[in-house]
């Protein structure tokens, strides 16, 4: 079987408005498939006056959600989560098709998605509220309570993964969720809503409005819309969040990284070399989460060789997926141009790849790998390719002022085998997610994934415990059925 297979038709992309996909009048964007360039579907980019009709149904659904018990909510996330699985080689098939990662990359992501589901499904035996008898007779109660309509705006490099990280908890606690996905990549999210609607989820829980920067600030600015998630470039997320807050909302912006991995001579070279090369080259170097910066502590020179050698041996492809659009291509190739001018040296230039055959017009290229200098610009910019930059420094101190300086700070992991190697970079590094011996170091639910500085805008996570609140607020109620013999303030 060849690694992807084109989708069998071209898809029109339609809006899921109450229950019911619905075309929508607007203009449409083209899309295409990174693979070869071909256009595989279209989709809307949904004008404000489609956008508040939509979220007219959500606000209805979600009234009657919130009254529907958590148990009840949590029999059709089963379903889903069934129907996921049922259906994971399609949609990876979709996924990949669309955002140009393997096909293997994009089934890991959809996986990774269902474990949030199975995360919000455990929600409904979880205490999520709470009650103490504070004095005799009088009790404190923390209950739950969902927000209403909430909005997911989602980015192109994980189609499933990232809207699942958002939907399952937020519906599961009772809102009525409308995701606007990536226009780059929307097919994955039709398959998504054919689901839900299989599922049986009542209508206007689940909600598909498609589009671009138009569509997300008619979303914004809907009234009944009181949460809204993002995840995408730092520069958008940063604008997201400065407008849903000023209009009131709570929001959670999620942005770009550049994320070091620190290697030290003291590391297992194996767990080094594979650990450093997977981070860079996985999903092409387009996840928030890649380690795009190798900080060689000393002389870890052996290290290096290996990176570059094993790096050469990758086959576009089967192992490696292609770049989202020609503007990024054109994008990363001025990078490396630039870096060229000014003196960096490269180990491994990957601007002339070898195409997999039969999909030589796909945007691709090869593992590229960079020496630069300290205060370089590919040292602290997002690349979001298969580009790794390596600073070599002398001391793990004068690693940890090249990562405090970092403007990011989703990531950041360290190869030792020594203990005290690893403690000194935990405690010390600024960014929200450190790892020991691992490359891209994800936290699995239940624990919460989030970064911090340019990498996120607002409080608290996008998944697992550190969700709780910012897909609901805890109502608190005190109450008194019997008199009391102890009189207090309460009484
Ligand atoms: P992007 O910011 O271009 O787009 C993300 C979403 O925002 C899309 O749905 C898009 O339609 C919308 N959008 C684009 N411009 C907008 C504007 N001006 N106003 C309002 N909405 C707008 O990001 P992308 O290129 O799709 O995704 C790649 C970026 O996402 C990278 O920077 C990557 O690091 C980041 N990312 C971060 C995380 C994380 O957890 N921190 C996870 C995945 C991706």
């Amino acid at each position: 079987m060849a690694f992807y297979e084109l989708p069998k038709k071209f898809l029109k992309c339609q809006n899921l408005v109450n229950g019911h996909w619905q075309d929508s009048t607007s203009d449409k964007i083209k899309v295409l498939s990174p693979y070869n360039c071909e256009q595989i579907g279209e989709v809307p980019k949904t004008s404000a006056a489609e956008v508040n009709e939509a979220i007219k149904f959500a606000q209805a659904a979600a009234d009657g959600w919130k009254k529907t018990p958590i148990k009840e909510r949590s029999t059709y996330m089963y379903k889903l989560r069934d129907l996921m699985l049922r259906d994971l080689m399609k949609m990876a098939n979709v996924a990949a098709a669309e955002s140009g990662k393997t096909v293997q990359e994009a089934k890991a992501g959809i996986l990774k998605g269902v474990e949030v589901m199975e995360y919000a499904l455990s929600l409904q035996n979880l205490d999520v509220g709470g009650t103490i008898e504070v004095s005799r007779g009088v009790t404190c109660e923390y209950r739950r309570e969902p927000l209403g309509v909430v909005a997911g705006i989602v980015p192109f490099n994980f189609p499933a993964m990232v809207p699942c990280w958002m939907f399952p908890i937020a519906i599961t606690l009772g809102n009525a969720f409308v995701l606007k996905p990536s226009e780059k990549v929307p097919l994955t999210s039709q398959l998504m809503g054919n689901l839900f609607i299989e599922a049986g989820f009542p209508e206007g829980v689940f909600t598909i409005i498609n589009g671009d920067k138009t569509t997300v600030d008619a979303i914004i600015e809907n009234e009944s819309v009181k949460a809204v998630a993002f995840v995408g470039s730092t520069a958008v997320a940063k604008a997201v969040y400065q407008k849903s807050t000023a209009l009131g909302k709570r929001a959670l912006a999620l942005g770009g990284a550049k994320n070091p991995n620190i290697v030290v001579p003291d590391a297992d070279t194996q767990i080094a070399v594979r650990g450093v090369l997977d981070s860079f080259t996985g999903c092409c170097g387009q996840r928030c989460m890649a380690a795009s910066l190798m900080l060689a502590v000393g002389d870890v020179d052996d290290v290096i060789k290996q990176i570059v050698e094993a790096a050469k041996q990758i086959k576009l492809g089967d192992q490696m997926g292609a770049i989202i659009d020609t503007p990024s291509l054109d994008r990363i190739h001025e990078y490396i141009a630039r870096a060229e001018k000014s003196g960096a040296e490269i180990l491994l230039d990957g601007r002339s790849p070898q195409a997999p055959k039969g999909f030589e017009k796909g945007t691709w290229m090869g593992p590229t790998i960079i020496v630069a200098d300290p205060d370089h610009e590919l040292v602290t910019t997002e690349i979001f390719g298969p580009v790794l930059t390596i600073v070599k420094v002398k001391s793990l101190t004068e690693a940890m002022e090249i990562e405090k300086k970092n403007p990011y700070g989703n990531a950041c992991s360290v190869f030792t085998t020594s203990g005290a190697v690893a403690r000194f970079v935990t405690h010390n590094a600024t960014a929200g997610m450190t790892g020991i011996n691992i490359g891209v170091p994800v936290p699995r639910e239940p624990f919460s994934f989030g970064g911090t500085k340019d990498s996120k805008f607002g409080q608290g996570e996008i998944t697992g415990e550190g969700s709780l609140d910012f897909w609901s607020d805890r109502k608190k109620i005190t109450t008194k059925w019997t008199a009391q013999d102890d009189k207090n303030w309460m009484s």
